[in-house]
């Protein structure tokens, strides 16, 4: 016997709330799940008045349905915002390239601009290679991290006030819960603000912060929205998956679990004496970071240096591998300057290879390189000196190739001295690399914790959700 609709409009129900349990036709639904997310907008002063606003886009069911309820809520209330789509493009090889062709299709059937920035351009690195790299086991840390910062950089480019990203309300509460299970007290204090963002950065806001994962689903199978819903190919099988999971088993219990967790969450207060991060600029660069050099760069340095561990784990690990590699470096450095200085030798007396004793250059060298033995009479007198110059550049630019295999520049030349030879000397080595900024590379040793994506920046595709793709910006 079919059920009447709750709001009495005289239509049958068609479909029963998640959120609330009542019987519902299509339309009352509709009014009812758009009405809501435009009270979350108000009430939380998301957005003002010919604002720009950035939905950050990846194709999936959160950020489709996003777009398509901001759109109508400024058409209906007369938001006056300048809607546009900002997507990120990781460069997953059978997952991005596709679920980017359903984000096009957004942008035509909403009619809003899009901006599509890839890993590749940012950062000089596709998901593809950095797993091909790293395995893929902390390959969503990587994703994650320079995610969060892609789209801070989309936005400074498109010029908007904020970002809009698609975060339901299942999501926030499996955040509040992660947080709880591990004790990270920084996150858990700011997992449920619905406007984050400190000064200097362009904030981000939540619109779908109360609005059930399940609804979501239904708002977009009802309105027959066009959404991507393919797993990441890398999808891993994260920690949130198991607080996923355990929300879900609470939710079949009892549905308002995740409304009480978020309220648990929000109303949670963090002792004083919990010390939490301050945010400054990352040295490198510029944007806003915890640490003195920010986790996208560690993460980065990393990849270029060949050690894509760097940024994974504890920060003491990281130190220890800088190290190791710094003095590698320096000790292969040193060894192929040495047989550039042998060859050099011979190349510049006419001794050759004999041994040098007058006034000729080669002596200088003679002299600095104590393995070079003087005895001989077969000298150039100096006669070469038109040659060694020639030498000299030829031997430089050698130099030059070598400091750039080994990722150094140039140091500053120093005419007194033989720049061969003071190459050799550790002291001036050293600087060769302080060229590279070596020095300004820091991991902070206040941080040591385990190195965790925040967990806002990290793709629910790494959760395993079930029927839907879960990509959250
Ligand atoms: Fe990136 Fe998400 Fe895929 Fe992980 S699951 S690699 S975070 S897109
Ligand atoms: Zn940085």
């Amino acid at each position: 016997m079919p059920v009447p609709c709750r709001t009495g409009c005289g239509k049958n129900a068609m479909l029963k709330r998640p959120k609330t349990g009542d019987a519902l036709c299509k339309e009352c639904f509709f009014w009812a799940f758009e009405t809501e997310i435009h009270f979350t907008i108000t009430k939380g002063e998301l957005f003002k008045k010919g604002d720009s606003v950035a939905v950050a886009a990846s194709g999936g069911k959160d950020s489709t349905v996003l777009a398509h309820v901001l759109k109508t809520l400024n058409e209906r209330y007369n938001y006056g915002l300048n809607l546009m789509l900002l997507s990120i493009d990781e460069g997953i090889t059978g997952y991005r390239d596709d679920s980017l062709e359903t984000v096009k299709q957004n942008r035509d059937d909403y009619e809003m601009a899009l901006k599509i920035l890839s890993y590749k351009e940012l950062y000089g690195w596709t998901m593809d290679e950095i797993v091909a790299q790293i395995g893929r086991k902390n390959n969503c840390t990587f994703c994650g991290v320079f995610r969060r910062q892609a789209l801070d950089r989309g936005a400074a480019m498109l010029n908007v006030k904020c970002i809009a990203t698609g975060h339901n309300a299942d999501d926030i509460a499996e955040t509040v819960l992660m947080n709880v299970l591990r004790g990270d007290i920084a996150r858990l204090k700011r997992c449920t603000a619905i406007s984050t963002g400190s000064e200097g950065t362009i904030p981000r806001v939540k619109p779908l912060k109360y609005t059930y994962e399940k609804e979501i689903v239904m708002y977009a199978h009802y309105k027959k929205l066009v959404y991507f819903s393919t797993e990441c190919v890398f999808a891993p099988n994260a920690y949130r998956g198991h607080a996923r999971a355990l929300l879900k088993d609470m939710e079949k219990i009892r549905p308002t679990c995740i409304m009480d967790i978020i309220y648990s969450g929000e109303t949670m207060e963090v002792k004083e004496a919990v010390s939490l991060p301050s945010q400054r600029v990352c040295i490198r660069c510029n944007f806003v970071s915890s640490q003195e050099v920010c986790k996208a760069c560690v993460l980065l340095e990393g990849l270029n240096k060949g050690l894509p561990k760097l940024g994974i784990g504890k920060s003491s690990k990281a130190k220890r591998m800088l190290e190791e590699y710094n003095a590698k470096q320096h000790k292969s450095l040193e060894e192929a300057i040495k047989d550039i200085n042998e060859e050099y030798e011979k190349n510049n007396c006419i001794s050759k290879g004999k041994v040098c004793r007058s006034s000729c250059k080669s002596k200088q060298t003679a002299q600095i390189n104590k393995t070079h033995k003087t005895t001989s009479e077969t000298c150039c007198n100096g006669q070469s000196d038109e040659k060694l110059n020639t030498d000299n550049d030829i031997t430089n630019s050698k130099v030059k190739v070598l400091l750039k295999e080994y990722g150094l520049s140039e140091p500053a030349q120093d005419d007194s001295s033989n720049l061969i030879a003071v190459k050799i000397d550790h002291s001036n080595t050293e600087k060769v690399g302080n060229a590279t900024n070596d020095d300004d590379f820091e991991v902070d040793s206040h941080n040591t914790d385990e190195q965790i994506v925040d967990e806002d920046d990290t793709c629910g595709g790494a959760c395993g959700k079930i029927d839907s793709l879960h990509i959250s910006f």
